[in-house]
């Protein structure tokens, strides 16, 4: 019987368990590889807080792409929304831990059907913590000491923790004041109280940092550091269908052709009291053939000068939250700087971070008792400590793609990379590790099965 590994197993990994699955017209083994507490649920749908909520509506957030409404229907069936009309439900953005649970009854429903087919499946609570590939097999050493030598493997570990920001004292980020982590609870439980505490990034994990850290009774200051300072956009006009703009793309396009027809468009909706949302959403369904039809120079040029516009339209918070943030600006809790970290240096009882405030250009400094780095998931491997894939890669198993986003694998077949450009025929990869392949390919809509 073949062997088949899925190395992690969150949206992503039980998604393609629950394919195979279903796709299956003779047995197998699945083993599949992923720590308990997170299983099938991942870094996003295993939240600390049962009040963060997904980024997208009910409506949009069917695991199935042939079952729009499959999300929808299994909340709609749950006690505690009895009563609650589909349309509400629909339109709301609900707790990301409902998700998880989502995925959980998917996964429960699935064994059945792999009972029924005779396929054996087998969970390993634990980590990869290294990959040898042949033609023929690969061996994978876990981290409970165990071993799985398999014919094929699916890799889909997701993101990985943000990377330490440069400054001059990296000494820093061996301090117990500093959380690398922003997922991790311990992030926000048991703040000092008696000083302010600092975020680094202004985005989406900033805004469920600081409702977590409001959750776990911190009433101090809260600073936040990043280039831009804080420009996430509230959704404003989801479910508008703005789709015909999408004709205007076609293969073969240069960034600036295609920069000229975004403008455009946006220019067009301004005129009707529109923000630039619906343009953002219709570029949505093709932004991976958008992405690997640009050169590297232009993939370049798009990193440093118009990621942040993109992630600003494209990652947006719902307006209740929007306007909660808000107030907690107005009010002084909340101090959100555009600038860049100098230094940040630690004494006895707290930390002095240094920045340069870029509207006002000059230095500053605040003093805090932590600092939560929130700049989001890192994606050079090569600098990631303890993953696996680093190993791969410095042995030459596996490359890097030019933008060190993810590693390298074919866009169609998803089958990864050697040193020599050539696909294995039995390692895949899919999900985050594919960001530099596919740009797009790190949320629920955006899954390609
Ligand atoms: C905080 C947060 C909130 C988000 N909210 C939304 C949202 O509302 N809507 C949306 O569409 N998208 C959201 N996203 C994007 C989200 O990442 C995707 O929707 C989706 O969860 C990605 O799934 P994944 O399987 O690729 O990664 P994950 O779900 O993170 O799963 C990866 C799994 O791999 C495991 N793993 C990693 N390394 C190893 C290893 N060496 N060995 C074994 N297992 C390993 C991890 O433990 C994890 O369980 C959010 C992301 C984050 C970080």
């Amino acid at each position: 019987m073949k062997k088949i590994a899925l190395v992690g197993c969150g949206f992503t990994g039980t998604m393609t368990a629950v394919h195979l699955i279903r796709n299956a017209c003779q047995p197998f083994e699945l083993i599949l590889i992923n720590p308990r507490q997170s299983f099938n649920r991942g870094l996003a749908y295993s939240p600390y807080s049962r009040k963060q909520i997904l980024n997208v509506v009910a409506s949009r957030m069917s695991a199935y792409d042939d079952n729009p409404d499959h999300f929808l229907n299994w909340i709609c069936g749950l006690d505690d929304f009895k009563g609650v009309d589909r349309n509400i439900l629909a339109n709301s953005y609900l707790p990301r831990y409902l998700y998880g649970d989502y995925l959980r009854d998917i996964w429960i429903r699935t064994l059945e059907i792999s009972k029924a087919k005779k396929i054996v499946i087998s969970v390993q609570d634990a980590q990869v913590a290294a990959m040898e590939v042949s033609e023929d097999e690969i061996v994978l050493s876990l981290d409970n000491q165990k071993t799985e030598t398999v014919q094929y493997c699916i890799l889909a570990t997701g993101n990985q923790v943000p990377r330490n920001p440069d400054i001059s004292n990296d000494h820093f980020y061996n301090s117990p004041k500093y959380f690398r982590n922003p997922w991790d609870v311990t992030a926000v439980r048991n703040a000092d109280p008696g000083y302010p505490l600092l975020i680094l990034g202004n985005g989406l994990t900033m805004v469920d940092t600081v409702s977590g850290l409001i959750e776990n009774g911190f009433s101090n200051k809260i600073y936040t550091i990043s280039p831009h300072g804080f420009t996430i956009l509230p959704h404003k006009h989801h479910g508008i269908d703005y789709s015909s703009m999408r004709e205007e793309f076609q293969d073969k396009q240069c960034l600036a052709e295609i920069l000229r027809i975004v403008n455009k468009h946006v220019r067009l909706i301004r005129k009707f009291g529109f923000s630039a949302e619906p343009v953002i959403d219709a570029i949505r369904p093709v932004t991976q053939q958008i992405w690997q039809n640009l050169t590297i120079h232009e993939k370049r040029i798009f990193m440093s000068r118009l990621r942040h516009f993109w992630d600003a339209g494209r990652h947006r918070v719902p307006m209740h939250i929007h306007a909660g943030i808000r107030h907690l600006t107005e009010t002084g809790k909340l101090n959100q700087y555009a600038g860049k970290l100098l230094n940040i240096s630690e004494t006895e009882n707290h930390i002095m971070v240094r920045f340069f405030d870029v509207q006002q250009q000059v230095e500053k400094e605040v003093v805090v008792s932590r600092v939560i780095n929130c700049t989001g998931p890192a994606t050079d491997l090569l600098k990631a400590e303890g993953h696996f894939l680093k190993g791969s890669l410095l042995k030459g198993t596996i490359i890097q793609d030019d933008l060190k986003l993810g590693i390298m694998a074919n866009p169609d077949t998803f089958e990864v990379y050697n040193a020599y450009n050539q696909p294995y025929k039995n390692l895949v990869a899919i999900g985050a590790l594919l960001k530099g392949v596919l740009w797009e390919s790190v949320a629920v809509r955006e899954f390609v099965y």
